[in-house]
């Protein structure tokens, strides 16, 4: 992550935020994460990391000093969700470029999410992967909480896949495959995302998948998805059906993943929400004429009822679908920017 050519470029600062205020040194009644707040950048513009990806020790001690916005120079909006802005901003002593996304308090009292951003926090903080995205930290004021992230230069696969309608096969396996090792090393970390779609990917500088948003991680998403985003399209049977489940929800999300990278709208989408159910009760696919043979078989080996029967990580890794066209060392397509 931190060769020259993987580093973000300094973005032009538009707003200056030095009129913000400093992080109170109560906490409101809002309860804040016990997740490492100190300060992960370095003054040459790379994160503080040691050899293996965990924080250089001695920098984690020389900067335990919290992080406040006037720390940063706010640049444009990079988008919005549900609960607040993402903008683009650069540490000021570092000139690190990342991507504070800025969440209402009021706002997540009110919708009685507290505990789940408390959950993204903690979760993405630990989490080291080069196809997951960073949380450095954060921080907060009166009215605002901060997440001090990793920006991601091509934003949202969503609008990518929107955009080009589908991927050909070489870059949908190499989203996969990349996709399947983040997958592995949360489990390893024993966290289960349970949220995975598009609108939950984003885009590196190398044009590499990243995983973002965990909020969901360790609650119920099947409530989310109904009174929030209105869609089953990714919910595996058992969660439908409110079952206890385990980390192969994962691979039922990648399942249709897969299937919507390569034709661009989820296996089991339909206009009526009784309609997709009854679609993932019995596994109900159409392919279009020009999805492989293989894929299809990758497809069908995730998107099995029963979760124990589904193939596992390390085995998605040496389908053949996966091997032929995303061998080892195969980098993401570099997309024409204007195209996007
Ligand atoms: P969210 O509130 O996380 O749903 O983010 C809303 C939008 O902001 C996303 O759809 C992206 O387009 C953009 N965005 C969020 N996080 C980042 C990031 N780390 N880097 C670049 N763009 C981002």
């Amino acid at each position: 992550m931190n060769t020259k050519e993987n580093k973000p470029p300094k973005p032009p600062i538009l707003v200056s935020s030095t009129s913000t205020p400093k992080i109170p040194q109560t906490t409101d009644g809002f309860k804040i994460p016990a997740a490492p707040a100190s300060r992960p950048l370095q003054a040459n513009n790379q994160v503080a990391s040691s050899s293996n990806g965990e924080p250089a020790s001695d920098v984690q001690k020389d900067n335990n000093k919290l992080w406040a916005i006037s720390d940063f120079d706010l640049g444009r909006p990079l988008g919005k969700g549900k609960f607040g802005s993402v903008y683009l901003a650069r540490e000021k002593k570092s000139h690190y470029v990342v991507a504070l996304k800025v969440l209402f308090k009021s706002q997540i009292l009110s919708s009685d999410i507290e505990h789940q951003v408390r959950r993204e926090v903690e979760i993405q903080c630990r989490l080291r992967h080069p196809n997951i995205l960073r949380m450095y930290g954060y921080f907060h004021d009166e009215r605002r909480i901060y997440l001090i992230l990793e920006y991601a230069k091509h934003g949202a696969l969503y609008r990518l896949l929107k955009a080009r309608g589908r991927f050909d096969e070489r870059t949908a396996a190499i989203y996969v495959r990349d996709l399947t090792k983040a997958l592995m090393y949360c489990h390893q970390m024993k966290v289960i995302h349970r949220d995975l779609k598009p609108e939950n990917l984003l885009i590196g500088h190398n044009w590499e998948l990243k995983i973002a948003d965990f909020g969901w991680s360790v609650h119920s998403p099947s409530s989310r998805r109904m009174t929030i985003c209105g869609t089953l399209d990714y919910l595996s049977p058992e969660m439908l059906d409110s079952k206890p489940h385990n980390y192969a929800v994962d691979l039922w999300s990648l399942g249709v993943l897969c299937y919507e990278l390569l034709v661009g709208l989820p296996p089991f989408e339909a206009k009526d929400q009784h309609v997709t159910y009854k679609k993932i009760r019995h596994v109900i696919i159409k392919y279009p004429d020009y999805v492989s043979d293989l894929a299809r078989d990758l497809i069908g080996k995730l998107l099995v009822i029963r979760p124990e029967e589904r193939l596992p990580l390390a085995k998605v890794l040496k389908h053949p679908w996966i091997m032929q066209n995303a061998p080892d060392g195969t980098k993401p397509p570099i997309f024409d920017a204007e195209q996007k």
